[in-house]
């Protein structure tokens, strides 16, 4: 676990090494060409200039030559002869100054006419360049150096110092590299102590972001908002499981206690067939709460097959309405269908049929005995189709708006006991409207009725 921030670390401070050492090699590279390029320049001005007063005595006479020399215009310079018989490279030294001489430069003092380092017998380096000219058949060669051994020198401490800076730089690169490598990646470090201490039963801790705008802060804002997710649906998870388990206890108990009082008292046949009515009573109840809750669970994990067809939605609706109708008439309810304005629909014909149903049994089941409700259909300006399940029960009040599409959620726990629902009706007729891209909206008050109005896009195709 802690091996790879290291390695992490280290290959950062071999790039930031490797980097800087090529850029100092290249640098180097640089100066010594200036250094060495500026030293030779003023040395082949000087060796023009001499190998011109050499050449222009050897045509004047032996007394400019000599004069050259006594004066110190031209220390070192060389002039030989090379007869048209000679053979290549045998010359025959005409005359040599004094301190060429005394130079004894190695190697026979060979001079090109491009220019050649000399070496004297005493270890001083010169730069010598011959000047070649002919006339009458006869061949002058002009050798003329001159001392630079302070340039070569200096060029030469500069190559030594330059060539040792290397390994250090080097050094040095790698050391800094580690060290901001380090301070770089702290918050890495920071962030893998907080990360190992989110567990399950802590998804309320985060990681810390030093910088929202700089990679690591981006990657912890990432992660944050990942375990906020992981968070929510464990939340969620939690709820929808005490309330579950809540839903499932009353009725359980119910069955229990119908069941004790049954075998503990000597009761008669009649009584015998009233508990055990109850108790089946009890047991549809949890069915239906056992079925609602695995249709739940499969929309929200995507497992229903949804098979989108166009959709009459006036037949589908009437279907829905005749369907329930037996519902209403029990309670002396006025169940009304307006198809007035009919469209179709691309959607899932099972999903959107049990939404509706959802929506018409709650109308029915939550308005008094002689109620009125009713069921129609809208065509909205924008192509949408809506349709509107209106009742004139108890309305709900607006702080109970926002919740009732919530799963388990009921306005009154005892009076929808009573009336057997667990709270789960209205969130599956959201599932299955959104399921089928469509919204469902609630406009209501208090004893004033309410109106579920569901919308979905229609498909221009014409009603019949
Ligand atoms: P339930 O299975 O309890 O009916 P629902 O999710 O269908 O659960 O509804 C949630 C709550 O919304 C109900 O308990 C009820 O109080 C309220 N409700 C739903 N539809 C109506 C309606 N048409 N009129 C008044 N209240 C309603």
């Amino acid at each position: 676990m802690q091996l790879a921030p290291r390695r992490v670390r280290w290959r950062l401070s071999w790039y930031y090494a490797i980097s800087l050492t090529l850029i100092f090699s290249v640098f180097s590279v640089c100066v010594f060409l200036f250094v060495r390029i500026s030293c030779m320049i003023p040395i082949h001005a000087q060796l023009d200039q001499e190998l011109a007063l050499v050449a222009k005595a050897v045509r004047s006479n032996a007394a400019a030559l000599a004069q050259l020399e006594t004066e110190d215009i031209v220390p070192y310079f060389r002039i030989s002869q090379l007869a048209p018989s000679a053979a290549a490279g045998t010359a025959t030294t005409l005359y040599t100054s004094r301190r060429w001489n005394m130079s004894r430069f190695a190697g026979n003092a060979r001079v090109t006419e491009n220019g050649n380092w000399l070496l004297s017998a005493t270890g001083r380096h010169y730069f010598g360049r011959r000047f070649i000219w002919s006339q009458a058949g006869i061949t002058w060669h002009i050798d003329v150096a001159v001392d630079t051994e302070q340039s070569y020198v200096s060029v030469k401490k500069l190559t030594i110092a330059l060539l040792l800076s290397w390994p250090l730089v080097l050094l040095a690169s790698l050391g800094g590299g580690y060290f901001f490598a380090a301070r770089v990646l702290a918050p890495i470090g920071a962030m893998a102590d907080k990360a190992r201490e989110i567990t399950a039963d802590k998804l309320s801790e985060r990681l810390p972001v030093q910088d929202p705008n700089d990679e690591f802060g981006h990657l912890a804002t990432v992660f944050n908002e990942t375990v906020e997710r992981l968070d929510t649906y464990f939340e969620r998870l939690r709820r929808f499981t005490a309330d579950a388990s809540h839903e499932l206890r009353t009725p359980l108990a119910v069955i229990r206690c119908v069941g004790e009082n049954a075998l503990q008292q000597t009761a008669s046949s009649a009584q015998y067939e009233n508990a055990i009515g109850s108790m089946l009573e009890e047991t549809d109840s949890l069915m239906r709460l056992l079925d609602g809750l695995l249709m739940l669970t499969r929309a929200e994990a995507g497992q229903l097959a949804l098979q989108p067809e166009p959709i009459d939605l006036a037949a589908l609706a009437l279907d829905v309405v005749n369907c329930l109708r037996v519902l209403a008439e029990e309670k002396h309810q006025q169940l009304c269908f307006d198809g007035a304005s009919p469209g179709y629909v691309m959607a899932d014909r099972a999903t959107l049929r049990q939404a509706l149903i959802n929506l018409l049994a709650n109308a029915i089941r939550y308005t008094p005995e002689h109620g009125d409700i009713g069921v129609r259909l809208v065509q909205s300006s924008a192509g949408m189709q809506v349709i509107e399940i209106r009742d004139n029960g108890p309305g709900i009040a607006a702080e109970h708006q926002s919740k009732i599409f919530e799963r388990f959620y009921r306005i009154d726990q005892d009076r929808s006991r009573e009336t057997g629902g667990a709270g789960l009706g209205l969130a599956i007729a959201r599932w299955m409207i959104t399921l089928n891209s469509g919204s469902i909206a609630l406009e209501s008050k208090k004893n004033k009725g309410s109106i579920f109005r569901v919308t979905l896009a229609g498909i221009g195709l014409s009603g019949t």
